[in-house]
């Protein structure tokens, strides 16, 4: 480790590919293909070159994810299905690698919801996942739709967290245009509004022992919650949610800091939900894993705080001591 990182973090938004999930070029087109030739060799790296990044980054543990839109990007149910099967045994077989150093999240086909949860039961029970990670929207379905309970249900029994992580927007707003798409807002966008929805439309209160962390510095929604609050009050489709819905995204999320090495982004988060609520990752190979790792070290937050989200935070949420 290099001299001055020694945080022992775990990063939580690490994302791999198998060959066969790896994003067409449709899916990504909004990419420089400068910056995506050098990103999409690291993808199906699960090995030396990783252990070596994330060393660097003074990274103890990542917990590893199929890159979006994965199996939500399958049109096909029954491939879906069969893929998702595949994506976690490629998965299970790094963490069974490198036991201390690799842990997974969950790929499920939300195309059928029973199958999504005979693999999510097999993923955390017999593969020792640690938690589910979806990618947006299934073919225009967000997981506020009511035929998505039992999934929530079994999450709630299994004890594990939801990763909500952007995916490919079905339906773009007739605002957004390409200089915007992707990862520069457009995802963020659809994050967030999905966030809300799940919020407003009552999922937590049908499951109130369920769990969502949000990437990206909570897509924008720390900084949001009062505004949400004031003019969530006044409209007239109010839903019948018993609280505001900044109390309900304080109590039912955690956030993580993929992506956003920005030291006012992380006071807000800190001022706005609470340092129990944010945990460290770099959205691996995306972005720059030891810039990510020497932002958090230097942040100027107290060192209480600065342990909580490199580490602490994730070990009980993820139940990894
Ligand atoms: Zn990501």
């Amino acid at each position: 480790m290099k001299q001055g990182i020694n945080l022992n973090k775990i990063a939580l938004e690490e994302h791999f590919s198998i060959k066969a999930l790896l994003p067409t070029e449709d899916q990504v087109a909004f990419f420089d293909p400068q910056v995506l030739a050098q990103i999409e060799p690291l993808l199906p790296e699960l090995a030396e070159q990783r252990l070596s990044n994330m060393d660097k980054a003074g990274i103890a543990i990542s917990v590893l994810s199929q890159t979006a839109p994965g199996i939500q990007g399958v049109a096909s149910s029954h491939e879906a299905t069969e893929l998702a099967k595949s994506a976690n045994d490629a998965l299970f077989a790094a963490t069974q690698a490198q036991p201390n150093r690799f842990k997974g999240f969950a790929a499920v086909n939300l195309q059928n919801v029973e199958a999504a949860c005979n693999e999510l039961q097999r993923c955390i029970e017999e593969l020792g996942f640690v938690g589910l990670l979806i990618n947006g929207s299934t073919e225009g379905q967000y997981l506020d739709d009511p035929a998505v309970d039992p999934l929530w249900t079994l999450l709630e029994n299994l004890d594990v967290p939801l990763y909500l992580h952007p995916g490919i927007p079905t339906n773009q707003p007739s605002s957004m245009i390409e200089e915007l798409d992707g990862a520069t807002w457009g995802w963020s966008f659809d994050t967030a509004t999905h966030a809300l929805r799940l919020i407003v439309k009552g999922v937590f209160e049908r499951h109130p022992q369920a769990h969502v962390i949000l990437g990206h510095m909570g897509e924008n929604l720390p900084f949001y919650l009062w505004r949400l609050n004031s003019r969530y009050a006044t409209t007239r489709y109010r839903n019948s949610i018993p609280t505001t819905p900044a109390e309900v995204f304080r109590q039912h999320f955690f956030i993580t800091t993929s992506g956003v090495c920005d030291d006012s982004a992380l006071q807000c988060s800190i001022d706005s939900i609470g340092a129990e609520r944010i945990m460290f990752s770099t959205d691996y190979p995306y972005e720059e894993i030891e810039e990510a790792g020497r932002w958090l070290d230097q942040a100027p937050i107290d060192s209480t705080q600065k342990k909580q989200i490199a580490r602490s935070n994730a070990e009980q949420l993820l139940k990894l001591t």
